[in-house]
């Protein structure tokens, strides 16, 4: 064994010790940690000869590469859709990393960990309230989720036609149609050689809405005169937080022939709480659904899920399997993830979010959901208070998409939004929405108390006394 190798060995306890203790200080020292930096490293360091061993490249990441972290799992980190681990997550994220397992098959290759996986989505179902009529898996995010989904509505497509798009490649021009896409599902159409420019776009319901227009819905399905056709919906947007209505499209799932997608990736987890749960109502009639973990569910990065329907798995099994590689088995009779998604070997992605529900149970999911809503409504009802500010669209859930109040600062809503970033006690990110400039901030984090919005508030108001709005 290499000599430095075989010393990190010898130490193993001393190194993780010393590891668990930063973690400590990081986690304790997250408060004042602030939400931006402008610390740069110049990324061209030579690679050493030898080995520095664990500890001295602790001290090089303490040194160096420790300034660039920013409180993003913090309470006031409210950009894009950002969750934050919780202590049972980090148990499960670390131990995934200490046991290196590759959940793949459940019964034969050398390990059966893809139980864990199975069981993990078993749970999620109950927690979502979902039929066991869908199978699931893990990927390591929305954006993989919803390419995992429409591959396998690809092929639904070619098998409308008796065609085998997976072997033969694409070769009708599929139909797509959606209001308000998440930007992901747009890149997956790219990646599925559908192409990003092929999708029809239906209009959104009346009313400062980003849901999709049923009515509109329905006449762009009779004009394809009875071709097969995808429909991807929202069930929570990015910048309102809006669902489809499912029951309605539940009802044209049953006088059309189309493959259903809802990209559930946060607003899924309105299905944990009664009080948000009719937001959902329906969605069990998808034939797929995309659910991200590393939002709500607070655990760490690359973790989300695919639901699909058990009657799909010959597709699903078409879209993904090793063809060309015997030796894993024929995917039929003997189940391996490696033959139902886009990644072969991966880690056991399962275990943080097997952690954090046996932790925190269905209340604790509930509490976090819940909060994260009220505290929505807190900070819509702050900026209302404050005067300077107005709201672009009512409060659904999570979500607070709001500006400068007035036309004539229109022209200042990016420069109020780098400045206030700029402070680090706050990260919030830039938005359009229906042709005007705004700003986002979505409540996901389980950290985030009223205090933190007193925090910005304070902030917001010295900000526009500055720069004079
Ligand atoms: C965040 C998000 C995605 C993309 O998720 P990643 O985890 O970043 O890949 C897709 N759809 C919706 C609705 C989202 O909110």
């Amino acid at each position: 064994m290499n000599p430095v190798l075989q010393h990190d060995l010898n130490d193993i306890e001393n190194i993780l010790d010393k590891a668990k203790q930063q973690g400590i200080d990081f986690l304790n020292n997250l408060d004042n940690t602030p939400t931006s930096n402008t610390e740069t490293i110049d990324p061209t360091r030579d690679l050493n000869e030898l080995g520095l061993g664990s500890l001295s490249a602790l001290s090089e990441f303490n040194e160096r590469l420790a300034p660039l972290m920013v409180a993003s799992s913090g309470s006031r980190y409210w950009g894009f859709v950002t969750g934050g681990s919780t202590p049972a997550s980090i148990v499960g994220d670390w131990l995934a990393s200490v046991c290196d397992q590759n959940p793949q098959a459940i019964k034969t290759q050398g390990g059966t960990s893809a139980l864990i996986e199975f069981e993990t989505i078993n749970m999620l179902l109950q927690l979502l309230e979902l039929p066991k009529t869908f199978h699931g898996g893990f990927v390591t995010g929305a954006t993989m989720s919803n390419f995992t989904c429409l591959g396998v509505a690809r092929q639904w497509f070619g098998a409308q036609f008796g065609k085998d798009f997976a072997k033969n490649g694409i070769s009708e021009t599929i139909n797509i149609l959606t209001a308000t896409p998440h930007s992901s599902s747009i890149k997956s159409l790219s990646m599925l050689g559908i192409g990003s420019q092929n999708y029809t776009v239906i209009k959104t319901a009346e009313g400062n809405r980003e849901a999709i227009d049923i009515v509109d819905l329905e006449k762009n399905i009779q004009a394809l005169n009875g071709k097969p056709f995808i429909l991807i919906s929202s069930a929570g947007t990015v910048n309102t937080a809006d669902f489809d209505d499912f029951e309605e499209i539940s009802k044209l799932k049953e006088k059309y022939s189309f493959w259903w997608h809802i990209d559930a990736a946060f607003g899924g987890f309105a299905a944990v709480s009664d009080k948000f749960k009719p937001l959902v109502e329906g969605w069990e009639g998808a034939d797929s659904i995309t659910i991200d973990c590393h939002k709500w569910l607070n655990v760490p990065y690359e973790s989300a899920f695919y639901l699909v329907k058990k009657d799909h798995m010959n597709l699903q099994i078409e879209t993904f399997q090793n063809s060309n590689a015997p030796y894993l088995g024929n995917a039929l009779d003997n189940f391996n993830y490696l033959n139902v998604l886009p990644e072969n070997s991966r880690r056991l992605r399962a275990l943080p979010v097997w952690f954090s529900l046996l932790a925190y149970g269905k209340q604790g999911f509930c509490d976090i959901v819940e909060n994260s809503a009220l505290l929505a409504l807190h900070f819509g009802n702050a900026l209302i208070e404050e005067g300077d500010f107005e709201l672009l669209a009512p409060i659904r859930l999570n979500n607070v998409c709001f500006t400068l109040k007035g036309e004539h600062n229109q022209e200042k809503v990016s420069q109020f939004l780098s400045v206030l970033n700029d402070t680090g006690k706050v990260f919030m990110t830039p938005t359009v929405y229906q042709n005007r400039k705004g700003i986002r901030a979505s409540f996901v984090n389980w950290r985030t108390t009223e205090n933190d919005i007193r925090i910005v508030m304070d902030e917001m108001k010295n900000l526009i006394l500055d720069l004079e709005i």
